[in-house]
């Protein structure tokens, strides 16, 4: 194996990720720049209509797909969950968390009954047919077909024809979820830029984020039997990909493994600790490991395009919906303190990985939150040399000594900060050795 991380007399840093191959170099001098950029002359947070800001706010419920489901907090800090609320109910009380599929989906479910037969359930359909006899649902699904035409330049099908519902079903149908949270702006904004990031969230709030994209996950692959995988991501801020300023994840599910999963699959199959391997042993052995809890670990990456973390989990479950509540809580805390070290105004992607359900080969659940910091350009092109502006131990100084104030200020969940941690093991499937 290729060194993963070396430090040249000049100051420059190279990285080759065990993982993926990718080689990233960082050069001296760059580093000490700050992460945000707040060149823009800031705007007052507007006095009403915080809920309307964009298709994702509360106040504009009837512009998304309709609800799949959402979480509502009582009054007690009890949460329940309500699946399939009717448009003319949407706003009957105020959800924390919403899950609703994407207009503009990545794998339509046009291709999934075009190339997999898919058909709709007899729940579902009746599930569309009972949306559309409200005015208010037949007014939203209008519209959206509407937009969706309009946006691809095509016309929208007769009302009631045979394509005309099949398009209707199509907005129930989807393998494509969006899972929003509630806010835009923090509560209490004065400027229009105090965007309402994952670090923003409550402790317990973020929790719940979690485990509801977890649920929402796991009922994507039941939707979707033809799904071999369901890749889970969060854009953060337009330089990251994301459409809107307001804190979102997608689920997609997908019919192959891609080439990053297949090759990883192929490297678990002859080592099965190759996590233990190829990430922890490599985070230990250069002093990367940025904190950690009972049941999960969070390590600055190596061999990313762009400065990176990431969080394991170091249960012996697998699969996220397989783990307790405690364990995704702890993965959970983890993710929250990270995107809270980074700051709401640094755009970002949050990546998860796990083991597809029909693989054998052992895989822990982990994310990887990368900064969307630099562009990638001609020389990257020119050479698959990646240049980043921060090597792994910058970053990883940076997010300690953040980690190290927010916990004073009880802002993140208890955890240990930048230990040493040399007895970390992953502990997915059974024990696996080191
Ligand atoms: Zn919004």
């Amino acid at each position: 194996m290729t060194e993963p991380l070396v430090a040249l007399a000049d100051g420059t840093v190279k990285q080759v990720s065990p993982l993926t191959g990718t080689t990233v170099w960082t050069v001296p001098g760059r580093g000490g720049r700050p992460l945000e950029h707040h060149d823009h002359v800031r705007s007052g947070a507007p006095e009403g209509g915080r809920d309307e800001l964009c298709a994702f706010c509360w106040g504009r419920m009837a512009q998304t797909t309709p609800e799949k489901s959402r979480l509502v907090v009582g009054a007690d800090g009890s949460a329940r969950t309500f699946d399939e609320v009717p448009a003319s109910r949407l706003h009957e009380d105020c959800p924390e968390v919403r899950s609703f599929g994407n207009l503009f989906e990545i794998v339509s479910a046009r291709y999934w009954r075009t190339n997999h037969g898919a058909r709709p359930t007899p729940h579902l359909q009746e599930r569309a047919r009972a949306y559309v006899e409200e005015p208010a649902g037949r007014a939203q699904v209008e519209a959206l077909l509407a937009a969706r035409a309009a946006a691809a330049g095509e016309p929208v099908p007769p009302v009631r024809s045979p394509v005309w519902w099949q398009d209707v079903v199509d907005l129930f149908a989807g393998s494509h979820d969006v899972v929003v949270a509630r806010r835009h702006l923090i509560d209490g904004a004065r400027y229009g830029d105090e965007l309402a990031g994952a670090g923003t969230l409550g402790i317990d709030e973020h929790r719940r984020f979690i485990a509801f994209t977890v649920e929402s996950m796991r009922r994507v692959y039941l939707a979707q039997p033809a799904a071999r995988y369901v890749a889970v991501f969060q854009n953060w801020l337009s330089a990251a990909g994301a459409s809107f300023d307001h804190l979102h994840k997608q689920l997609v599910a997908i019919d192959e493994d891609g080439p990053q999963l297949a090759r990883e699959l192929r490297l678990a199959a002859t080592d099965p600790a190759l996590y233990q391997h190829a990430a922890l042993d490599v985070a230990v052995r250069y002093g990367l490991v940025v904190a950690r809890n009972e049941h999960a670990v969070a390590v600055a990456g190596v061999g990313h395009r762009y400065p990176s973390l990431e969080v394991y989990s170091t249960a012996t479950a697998q699969l996220p919906w397989e783990h307790t509540p405690e364990q995704i809580a702890a993965f959970a805390d983890l993710l929250h303190a990270l995107h809270a070290a980074t700051g709401a105004g640094v755009p970002s992607n949050e990546e998860w990985h796990h083991r597809p359900p029909d693989a054998r080969e052992p895989m822990p659940w982990r994310a990887v939150l990368k900064w969307r910091v630099s562009t990638l350009a001609g020389f990257e092109g020119a050479t698959r040399i990646n240049v980043n502006t921060l090597d792994p131990w910058q970053v990883r100084d940076r997010v300690v000594q953040r980690l190290v104030d927010l916990r004073a200020a009880g802002l993140v969940a208890p955890m240990a900060v930048g230990d040493r941690c040399e007895d970390l093991v992953l502990r997915y499937g059974q024990e696996v050795a080191r």
